[in-house]
């Protein structure tokens, strides 16, 4: 990897919410709306920063934290919350614009929201890390910054069900009785009100997404590729929650995973790696280096410089910039991450012919099985609790009807196939999946017909317009 691009990565005034400014205004042009309307479009409505004392140890501690709701044309705001050294108040507006359009393309009635806590959570024990969670969302309860029909958070690099767990308890024990109190905050473990699925939500929606693309003949022919995921090789960066359930659905339905990419460095192998090995292998030594038979590289930046089909990056923003982009090998680029892709790298790929399918689009799996969750908690029911058994007595009534006529029987595997009536994961994976291709081709009819030139401009454009008419049919106060 070059030294440009370590520059680049850990640059201090690099703008990523300009960098999101700029995507927008470039599409922008391709919209109808006047020029106030974008303005408030763009803006983040309401900046909160707070500053809180937590007794670590035997010493105080001033935590940093942030909550943005970028956009107030829908309600409640929607967004996760990391906990990383990275968190400032740029990248958390930046994130908080990304999910107002992404919830948009998804059409997931929610406007955009983000937080954050300037934590490194790895040196932090559970209890004080409880401490932290609560205490954060006491501070968004203190200033009506969190709830079910306000601003729901959800997870994001760095936290997981668990400090969604921790949420939701804070925020209904400070609202006895509020009977929707559940609803404040999704990815929650499933036994504390969250939804079968929701874990490798954005994962799938990932694998959803691209395998969408590659299943578009007349894409493909223009990258010289074969349709389908099968055979299609594939880099991923990041084995978090997000890169290890992409790598996962694309293994597991035939793509070849060549390189995968972590903090400690990359591995690279031509013929394809195992991925359940390779995580057995890192949970033994805590690494992915030193996998028999994989080419390794020290630096993990340079994995994606590798000759591949498909890139995932699927871990933080900024890493594939003006420094690296004109190395990269893939044809088609899937953004897992939330902006891994600067303008200037945009440009540059965009030139070269490659595909890059947008964060805002591709990683909306996470908010997509978010709003079922959220959905779930104000309806206080499981999905496929009324009509499981109805479909099965149904499905196995014409089942039985038709091997009557017919005078044959099918076999067991196809019996319990046609008999099975949903449960709630398949519920949530039939609504996720239906989501990404529709929105996909929303997608693909904004890139033909807008004049927009590539696939972020064409999101931005379904986004904007969705949000325009939105703020217009809302009417602007005199
Ligand atoms: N943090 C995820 C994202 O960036 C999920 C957000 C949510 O579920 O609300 O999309």
């Amino acid at each position: 990897m070059s030294d440009t691009l370590t520059a680049a990565a850990a640059k201090p005034h690099y703008s990523f919410f300009h960098g999101v400014e700029r995507n927008f205004d470039k599409a922008a042009s391709y919209t109808r709306f006047e020029k106030g309307i974008l303005e408030q479009i763009k803006a983040c409505n309401s900046v909160y920063q707070m500053k809180f004392p937590v007794r670590i140890g035997d010493k105080i501690e001033v935590i940093e934290a942030y909550r943005v709701q970028h956009s107030h044309h829908k309600l409640p705001c929607k967004g996760g919350i990391r906990y990383s050294m990275d968190v400032n108040q740029d990248e958390v507006m930046a994130l908080a614009a990304l999910m107002t359009y992404k919830c948009a393309i998804v059409n997931v009635p929610f406007g955009g929201g983000k937080g954050g806590i300037r934590i490194n959570p790895k040196n932090y024990t559970p209890f004080e890390l409880e401490k932290i969670t609560r205490r954060y969302a006491s501070e968004l309860v203190k200033k009506n910054f969190i709830g079910p029909g306000i601003d729901v958070p959800a997870p994001d690099y760095g936290t997981g069900a668990r400090e969604m767990s921790w949420i939701a308890d804070t925020y209904a024990s400070l609202k006895p009785g509020e009977v929707d109190a559940l609803g404040c905050v999704t990815g929650k473990p499933v036994t504390q009100g969250g939804v079968r699925g929701r874990t490798e939500a954005t994962g799938l929606g990932v694998f959803y997404g691209v395998r969408e693309l590659c299943n578009t003949a007349e894409d493909m022919k223009k990258l010289g590729l074969n349709t389908g995921i099968e055979g299609k090789r594939v880099i991923v960066q990041g084995l978090g929650n997000v890169g290890y359930y992409a790598a996962k659905f694309f293994y597991d339905n035939g793509a070849i995973i060549v390189g995968l990419a972590e903090y400690e460095g990359g591995i690279y192998s031509d013929k394809g790696l195992n991925l359940y090995d390779v995580v057995e292998h890192r949970k033994a030594t805590g690494s992915i280096l030193g996998f028999a038979g994989a080419t390794e590289f020290k630096n993990s930046f340079d994995t994606l410089e590798q000759p591949c089909d498909i890139l995932i990056p699927a871990a933080l923003e900024n890493v594939i910039n003006a420094g690296n982009a004109d190395r990269i090998q893939a044809k088609i680029i899937g953004e897992g991450a939330n902006g891994p892709l600067t303008p200037e790298a945009d440009e540059i790929l965009n030139k070269k012919g490659v595909i890059v399918v947008p964060d805002m689009y591709l990683n909306a799996g996470g908010v997509t099985v978010s709003y079922f969750e959220w959905l779930k908690n104000l309806s206080h029911v499981r999905f496929g609790r009324m009509d499981k058994r109805f479909s099965e007595n149904q499905n196995a009534f014409i089942l039985n009807s038709v091997e009557g006529l017919i005078g044959k029987k099918v076999t067991d595997r196809e019996r319990n196939m046609i008999m099975h009536g949903p449960d709630e994961v398949d519920l949530v994976y039939s609504g996720l999946e239906d989501t990404m291709i529709g929105s996909y081709h929303e997608i693909r009819e904004s890139l033909l017909s807008s004049g927009a030139s590539d696939m972020r401009t064409a999101a931005f454009v379904v986004a904007i317009n969705k949000v325009g008419v939105a703020y217009e049919e809302l009417g602007i106060f005199p």
